[in-house]
């Protein structure tokens, strides 16, 4: 059952600075992951500020030489169904029309989906797990089947968001603004592994929030992808997902992004994938060349080691794919 908290729909920004600056407070954006969490005692809050009456943070600023800013309360739906993102930016919108079903789409947004919490079930459930204050990972010797493989040290989540890896991939920015004013972050830079803090998910500071999300100009030759599986096909997080961002000149690829969902505590840049294919043309050899190297440093727990040749399958597949495409 839910306690009981305030419910406050600011009409601008500095409203809701002034709401977040009380301790107890959380944003509301789309609510389909943080009504969860509230539901299941995750945390508790005993105010909840809707950010869904600031229009601004709505707004899709369309490409040309200043790239694209998507505003954080976009919802997946519409991400998916914009036509220059299907365009310029295939893998977002690739990605966004893989998360969850169409309720979910319409009502979750993209900045909700990069700060959504772990779907860990000890860390859900109702254990007092290492992340919300207590002593153990309870995964490293109990159920991890749906854990990681890479970057777990002290937790081993997977980071659930399928936007960010595609994000990633097309090296967006994260815009912040909070009582101290704005700033911006990489995407890669946004989430925060368990080895630098267990306790947190992303690089927001009290009283922050996603303003907008910054796409760069399109670049000729990119060709941008991304794919999940998951255990079943009518809505599930991914067991590995791979989101490519290739520049090609011709049929050789000049520079790689590659980014990897379903298999670590963040979306995880592969830079040995983007090693090998960098400089060549994607033929089967390199292929195969690349899917090893992804997983060399891959530490499988007692139930995941199937995450191995999931991985290395799906990366083959998608770079053949997107070399044919
Ligand atoms: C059944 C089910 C299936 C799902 N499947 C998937 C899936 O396949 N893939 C996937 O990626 N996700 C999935 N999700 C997770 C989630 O619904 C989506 O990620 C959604 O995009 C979250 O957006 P929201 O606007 O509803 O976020 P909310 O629930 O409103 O917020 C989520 C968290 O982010 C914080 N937050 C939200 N917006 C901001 C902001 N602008 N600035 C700072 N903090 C913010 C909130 O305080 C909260 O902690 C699923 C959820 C459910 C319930």
């Amino acid at each position: 059952m839910l306690a009981n908290f305030i419910y406050v729909r600011p009409k601008s920004l500095d409203e809701a600075f002034r709401y977040l600056s009380i301790q107890g407070s959380r944003v509301h954006a789309g609510g389909t992951d943080l009504l969860g969490c509230l539901r299941d005692h995750v945390f508790e809050a005993s105010k909840v500020v809707s950010l869904s009456n600031i229009k601004s943070l709505r707004e899709i600023k369309k490409g040309g030489q200043s790239g694209m800013r998507i505003g954080a309360l976009t919802t997946l739906r519409e991400v998916a169904g914009n036509s220059e993102v299907k365009k310029h930016y295939t893998a977002l919108a690739q990605a966004a029309s893989e998360v969850a079903s169409p309720q979910l789409r319409n009502q979750g947004t993209l900045g909700g989906n990069l700060c959504q919490k772990p779907r860990c079930w000890y860390y859900r459930g109702d254990f007092h797990c290492l992340r919300k204050g207590g002593e153990e990972c309870f995964a490293v010797a109990g159920e991890n089947t749906f854990h990681c493989i890479f970057g777990g040290e002290s937790c081993y989540i997977v980071h659930p968001s399928d936007t960010a890896p595609a994000l990633g991939a097309l090296a967006a920015r994260i815009h912040i603004r909070g009582p101290k004013g704005q700033r911006s972050l990489a995407l890669e830079d946004f989430h925060v592994p368990p080895s630098k803090d267990y306790r947190k998910e992303t690089r927001l500071g009290p009283g922050e929030i996603v303003t907008e999300i910054e796409l760069p100009p399109h670049v000729e030759g990119l060709r941008s992808s991304y794919r999940k599986v998951r255990a079943r096909q009518s809505w599930d997080f991914a067991l590995a997902g791979v989101a490519l961002g290739l520049v090609f000149k011709g049929d050789q690829v000049q520079k790689a992004r590659v980014f990897l969902s379903g298999v670590a505590p963040v979306p995880w840049r592969s830079r040995e994938v983007e090693e090998v294919v960098t400089g060549k043309r994607l033929d089967e050899a390199t292929v195969r060349k690349a899917a090893e190297a992804a997983v060399q440093r891959a530490k499988p727990l007692g139930q995941n080691a199937y995450k191995i040749p999931l991985l290395c399958g799906l990366i083959e597949e998608q770079l053949l794919a997107i070399a044919r495409s």
